[in-house]
Parts: structure tokens; C-alpha cells; sequence
């Protein structure tokens, strides 16, 4: 049995029922979005051994983990899906682990992100980006896209140096207030977000675009639509974002 496993992990992926005529015209399936995480432990050694086993909801890894000095790890072949993303959803796709590719952080949850550890994610999302043709703005929260379970990376994560460095999306300082009409839940939609449970994905937003990590307050859903109270400057951020998508 070991041996046979073995057999299977070295070679190509054939059935035994045909005969094998290569074609030259074909490519790896491409990743084509980057969750980042924290590790939400102490320290990197703990993490590595964690991403080579398993965390109390089961076997975990993911593609890379960068440390705080910068160093880099890489566990599993880029080709392959790792097991960071978990349950989810991000602009309609389910299974995220299938379409991405998954950097942790070595980060308690609380504490800053290094600088060393930063700029070595920016050098890495260049290398994944340039190599994989990922689009640079593919660059994500583990927690937007699954709002409901995750909070990772924290609010402390600078998405704005990410942003200087070409990487992500960011609202423009100057965007005017949102106009009258503006639907902000069918702009959150756009942006990617599973509204299904709408304060989740709110705060979500919140703490990726305005580093808030406070939940936004649930009020009484029998007046209509609108579960959760956006405010002003959602309203402008979300605006924007939605007409840096439309390409305006
Ligand atoms: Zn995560």
C-alpha cells in the first residue's frame, strides 16, 4: 500500500484504460487569486509544524509561510491546492483552495506585521503574479471570503503599503460621497463579498479598507433590505471601489 501511494505521488495522473498520446497543447491549472493569513500563533516554528499536520479543525497547510525576519517557506507545489481557505465563497467561486493561492503569516493576531516580513510578501506577490499571471489587484483577506469564520489577517495588516507596492485594491483618496441611489449591498456584491449574512461581510470590509475591527451593529431587519447601517464613509469607499471596477 505504502509503495503503491508512493508510485501514485511520483508519476503523472493516467488512467490505466487508455493509451497515452500526449498533446504539447495544454497548461497547469492556474490559481487565480491570493489569500493572505496570520497564523494567529507565537512563533514560526510552531506554525511550520502546525501547516505540516494539523490545527484543532483538522489537517491545515497552505503554499508559503513568511516569517517576521522575511525568510520564506515554501510547503506545497503551486499547482496543487493547499488547505487554508476552508469554507467560503469570493465573486461567486466556492472552492477557493481549488482557484488560489495561500500565504500565512507568522502573526499572533495582535501584534504588528514586521516591516522585513512585508516587504518579503511584496517581493513574493511579484514573483506569484509575474510567474502565474495573476491579476495584482487578485490579492485577498482570508476573512473576505469567509466573513463569518475568519478575522485574518488582523486589522493591523498594511493593505496600503500593499496598495503603494501595486498589489490589491484601495479606494482613492479623493473619491467624492457616494450619490444618491447607491446601493452599497449590490456594490459589495461586486467587490466580491457573500452577503448572504451582511453584517459578517461588513465587517469584513470595515477592517480590510478602514483597519476598524469592531462588527458593525446589527438593527432590526423588518423595515426592508438593509440589515446593517452602512455609514457615509462606507458608502463613499464602497462607491469607489465599485467604479474602479467598472473601470471609471
Ligand atoms: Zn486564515
Amino acid at each position: 500500500m505504502v509503495a503503491l501511494l508512493a508510485g501514485c505521488a511520483a508519476s503523472p495522473q493516467r488512467s490505466p484504460l487508455a493509451t497515452w498520446s500526449p498533446s504539447p497543447n495544454h497548461d497547469a491549472r492556474q490559481a487565480t487569486v491570493i489569500v493572505l493569513h496570520h497564523t494567529q500563533m507565537d512563533s514560526f516554528d510552531g506554525a511550520l509544524a502546525t501547516l505540516k499536520s494539523a490545527n484543532d479543525h483538522g489537517r491545515v497547510s497552505a503554499h508559503y509561510l513568511i516569517a517576521e525576519d522575511g525568510r520564506i517557506v515554501q510547503l506545497v507545489d503551486e499547482r496543487a491546492r493547499a488547505w487554508h481557505a476552508g469554507v467560503g465563497r469570493w465573486r461567486g467561486t466556492g472552492d477557493l483552495n481549488d482557484a488560489s493561492i495561500g500565504i500565512e503569516l507568522d502573526n499572533d493576531g495582535s501584534e504588528a506585521f514586521a516591516e522585513a516580513q512585508i516587504d518579503a510578501l511584496i517581493r513574493l506577490l511579484d514573483d506569484l503574479c509575474t510567474r502565474l499571471a495573476i491579476p495584482r489587484t487578485a490579492v485577498i483577506a482570508h476573512a473576505d471570503l469567509a466573513p463569518t469564520r475568519k478575522v485574518d489577517p488582523s486589522a493591523q495588516f498594511p493593505w496600503a503599503r500593499l496598495v503603494n507596492a501595486g498589489f490589491g485594491e484601495w479606494p482613492r483618496a479623493e473619491a467624492p460621497a457616494a450619490p444618491e441611489g447607491f446601493d452599497p449591498v449590490l456594490a459589495l456584491a461586486l467587490l466580491g463579498y457573500d452577503t448572504s449574512n451582511l453584517p459578517a461581510a461588513l465587517a469584513a470590509f470595515r477592517r480590510r479598507f478602514r483597519g476598524m475591527d469592531t462588527a458593525p451593529t446589527p438593527v432590526g431587519s423588518d423595515e426592508g433590505a438593509m440589515p446593517v447601517a452602512f455609514d457615509d464613509e462606507d458608502r463613499r469607499l464602497l462607491f469607489d471601489l465599485q467604479q474602479q471596477r467598472l473601470g471609471r
